[in-house]
């Protein structure tokens, strides 16, 4: 059945436009835009009564597997520093994840985002003790919400030559199977954690895969100056130069964080081709400092680096930190971070994300938010910066589906969920405490 929005003030993201209008659904994808729609018969109508309908949002970097961490118990010992946060924290929870927990983090993450508005996620996941078949888990959990994902294992030698082959190996599963589906729901990228806990002989591995698929490398870039320190010290070469050496700097990457990036690193990555991914909400969290997003000409996609799904979120904070940052940016520079993702995301799935055009999916946000200014293409980023906000999600379309209306999960019992994951989550930091620091 086709699906009419009409009465609506579509908002156009890439390249900003605001025009009141209708937009028809059907199979999927927008099948018609006008001032007005006449329905066919059998056509579901929906009166936006004026509100902004905007296409649904792309987190260009996250970590589903962070999802259960919500209020976890912190670690005996306060971390001081970048490292020990990844050591006292996160290679802890990583290693307590199994196959039942992976597989909620992921439901969990994907509904949260979902009723943000964010219809697809770009994910970057480990779980070194249940690595084999953890991609088809996180597939299975987003996939049982509706929400479309880019997905990853990160590679890692912190387990040996063993573990970095597993984590390889499930990244090729993945990849394999996503490109025999080819259903625009689900693809892959060649995962890498970062490159201070990959041995060369790794890398290598990692750029060939990426060139048998035609893919990239999602990896964690100089997030904190030992990522570069690290490098310096133990491979005499500076990180960006190491990644080119073993075919990592390429086109179709994505590179998490770039927060410490020298001049001239900045300009390889900038020839690369590749994309960036800023989160700047993590970088804050983890006092890693503010990544120099100004110099960056490549595209730059904003992402939560797991601290939820709310894009709008992320792009106010992203505004604000700029603003303290005195770094220059421009509001449309933001709003240019979400269009960078949907463009990631579209590229990687086959599919138009992030349009209300003929032809694009149907991945569409209905809101609530009825300006009480003129709205305009010139100030449409003031107004999602300043204005806007998730509550203001009322409904959500993935594929001219409705995963959400009237702000209820459509796909199952919301309530249910949340509390069949509390008792997950408590079963995962019951294990993670048992866990030592490596
Ligand atoms: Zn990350």
């Amino acid at each position: 059945m086709a699906i009419v929005l009409s009465n609506a003030l579509l908002v156009d993201l890439d390249p900003p436009r605001v025009e009141a209008g209708a937009i028809r659904i059907d199979s999927g994808k927008i099948v018609a835009r006008a001032a007005s729609i006449t329905p066919a018969d059998g056509d579901e109508v929906v009166n936006c009564f004026g509100a902004v309908v905007m296409p649904g949002l792309v987190n260009g970097h996250t970590h589903l597997y962070s999802a259960l961490a919500v209020g976890m118990p912190p670690p005996a010992k306060a971390p001081a520093n970048f490292l020990e946060i990844l050591k006292f924290v996160w290679w802890r929870l990583d290693q307590a994840l199994d196959a039942e927990s992976i597989e909620m983090s992921a439901r969990l993450g994907a509904m949260d985002a979902l009723k943000c508005g964010t219809t697809t996620l770009i994910d970057h996941h480990a779980s070194p003790l249940a690595i084999e078949g953890s991609l088809e888990l996180i597939r299975k959990g987003v996939s049982t919400v509706g929400v479309r994902g880019v997905l990853c294992y990160e590679t890692t030698d912190r387990h040996g030559p063993a573990g970095a082959t597993a984590g390889i190996e499930e990244n090729e599963r993945f990849l394999a199977a996503c490109a025999g589906r080819k259903d625009g729901l689900f693809a892959g990228l060649v995962g890498a954690h970062a490159a201070f806990t990959l041995e060369d002989e790794r890398l290598d591995r990692l750029a060939a895969l990426a060139e048998q698929y035609k893919s990239g490398v999602h990896i964690h870039v100089a997030e904190d100056g030992c990522d570069e320190a690290a490098c310096v010290e133990k491979y005499k070469i500076p990180l960006i130069e190491r990644l080119e050496k073993h075919g990592l700097l390429r086109a179709g990457s994505v590179f998490a964080h770039g927060t410490h990036l020298s001049k001239d690193a900045i300009e390889k990555v900038n020839a690369a081709g590749l994309t960036m991914a800023h989160n700047p909400r993590s970088n804050m969290n983890n006092a890693v400092g503010y990544a120099p997003v100004a110099a960056f000409k490549c595209p730059v996609m904003l992402g939560t680096d797991g601290i939820g799904g709310d894009m709008f979120a992320e792009a106010r904070v992203a505004w604000f930190v700029s603003r303290h940052e005195r770094a220059g940016l421009s509001p449309g520079q933001i709003v240019g971070m979400l269009v960078a993702a949907a463009r990631r995301a579209s590229a990687a799935l086959g599919v138009t994300l992030g349009k209300l055009e003929v032809g694009a999916a149907a991945d569409v946000v209905v809101t609530d938010y009825v300006p009480f200014t003129a709205l305009s293409a010139d100030n449409l980023a003031g107004n999602l910066i300043f204005a806007m906000g998730s509550l203001q999600v009322r409904s959500v379309l993935v594929g001219g589906r409705w995963e959400v209306l009237d702000r209820k999960v459509m796909a199952m019992e919301e309530g249910d969920v949340r509390g069949e994951a509390v008792g997950v989550a408590k079963g995962l930091w019951e294990r993670m405490g048992q866990i030592a620091v490596e």
